[in-house]
């Protein structure tokens, strides 16, 4: 049987991971995953995380079997946190997933079971899984502009695109801090693209795996609920794995908001079937871990004051490249760098140039010149803008 098993393509994120793990240099600089790094370039277990683990564990919860939907208590964590106090979590289901990963999966399951072949639109570009996981579901895939030719947000090119996108459609939009670009639409911006929804009758699909990293919590989750407020049906799909550093507890929620909660009515048990032929059940500590925090008055505020913390880091590393960069002479071209939000930023340099950055500075990103800026000590900031430099005047 193996032997009928053709070469699959290689993941090129854990490909250059793994390749920096080979490279024996001691001054190399790993930007390529999403990941925050603090000073020391460690990802440490969060203060509140922390807490709530020992809690838990000191009220020895037993392992049992949780439902099909996973925490419930999560789930209506979440729908609060994320949706706010507008009414929209009245109108809404929640399941617990793995991960970001797996809402996307599991809600792009739900749009092929209700409507096979349904178009997904997603950004160009957009985050490397983005459309793998919709084609596996069985979903077609379009694209809508995102950057201008100056690396800014393309407010025309994206509204002309997504005036394509029929009433049976779908529109993937990241929720804020855009992944790969750190780019993001103005408040005027997702104004029209809400009111393009409402208008045309797609139905808008938000990723949120970055809120609290750009302007702050409430700010990053503005959009969402903007739209959540004008389109009678969207689907949201949520990552905890950066804003509570519970990457490989495999935390997320996928949330279906619905025109009343009638239309609602099959929306749990088809997601619960979806879950159970991908994994039956989602992991339970990360979803007890972040309900523990929410719930508690001062986990939540220690959780936010850690949050808001790894954003001000976030924002002056972003600052330090800016200045550096402004200072060897780059102009506007840094003024574009600074106006990014959120873990990412995007170089203006060619595949060999980033290739380059490699081999000559040790300096790891993607080859679509997608930087982690979290991930860069504050003292390697000027030795990653002179080999930025370096490499663009080659
Ligand atoms: N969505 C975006 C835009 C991402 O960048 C990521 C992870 O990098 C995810 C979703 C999925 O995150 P996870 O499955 O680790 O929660």
């Amino acid at each position: 049987m193996l032997e009928l098993l053709l070469p699959p393509p290689v993941d090129p994120l854990w490909d250059l991971t793994e390749a920096y793990g080979a490279d024996a240099r001691p001054e190399r600089l790993n930007l390529v995953l999403g990941v925050y790094r603090d000073q020391t370039g460690g990802t440490p277990v969060m203060a509140a995380v922390r807490e709530a683990e020992i809690r838990l564990a000191e009220r020895s919860a037993s392992k049992e079997y949780r439902g099909l939907s996973g925490n419930t208590a999560f789930n209506r964590a979440m729908l609060s946190m994320v949706l706010g106090p507008g009414g929209a979590a009245e109108r809404a289901v929640a399941v617990q997933t793995v991960a970001g990963s797996g809402a996307l999966r599991l809600l792009a399951d739900l749009i092929c079971r209700t409507r096979p072949g349904t178009t997904v639109w997603i950004s160009n570009p957009a985050y490397v899984n983005h459309r793998p996981i919709l084609e596996a579901a069985g979903l077609t895939v379009r694209t809508y502009g995102w950057l201008d030719a100056e690396g800014l947000f393309d407010t025309a090119g994206m509204l002309r695109d997504l005036g394509e996108a029929r009433r049976d459609d779908v529109v993937l939009l990241q929720g804020c801090c855009h992944n790969p670009t750190g780019v993001d639409p103005s408040a005027q911006a997702w104004e029209a693209v809400a009111e393009l929804a409402a208008e045309h009758g797609w139905v808008p699909f938000v990723d949120l795996a970055y809120h609290g990293l750009g302007d702050g919590l409430e700010a990053d989750l503005a959009a969402t609920r903007l739209l959540a407020e004008r389109v009678p049906e969207m689907l949201v799909a949520i990552s905890c794995s950066k804003n509570f550093g519970l990457y490989s507890d495999r935390t997320g929620c996928a949330v279906v908001l619905g025109a009343s909660r009638q239309s609602l009515r099959h929306v749990e048990t088809a997601l619960q079937n979806a879950a159970r032929t991908l994994y039956s059940m989602p992991p339970e500590h990360g979803a007890a871990v972040v309900t523990a925090i929410l719930e508690d008055d001062g986990l939540r505020a220690l959780w936010r004051a850690e949050l808001d913390g790894m954003r001000a880091r976030i924002e002056d590393n972003r600052r330090g490249l800016t200045a550096e960069l402004t200072a060897l002479g780059w102009g506007a071209r840094a003024d574009v760098l600074a106006r990014q939000k959120g873990m990412f930023s995007m170089l203006p340099l060619t595949a060999r140039q980033m290739l380059r950055l490699r081999s000559r500075f040790a300096i790891y990103g993607t080859t679509a010149g997608r930087i982690n800026i979290a991930g860069i000590p504050a003292h390697r900031i000027p030795c990653l803008a002179q080999g930025v430099a370096a490499v663009l005047g080659e």
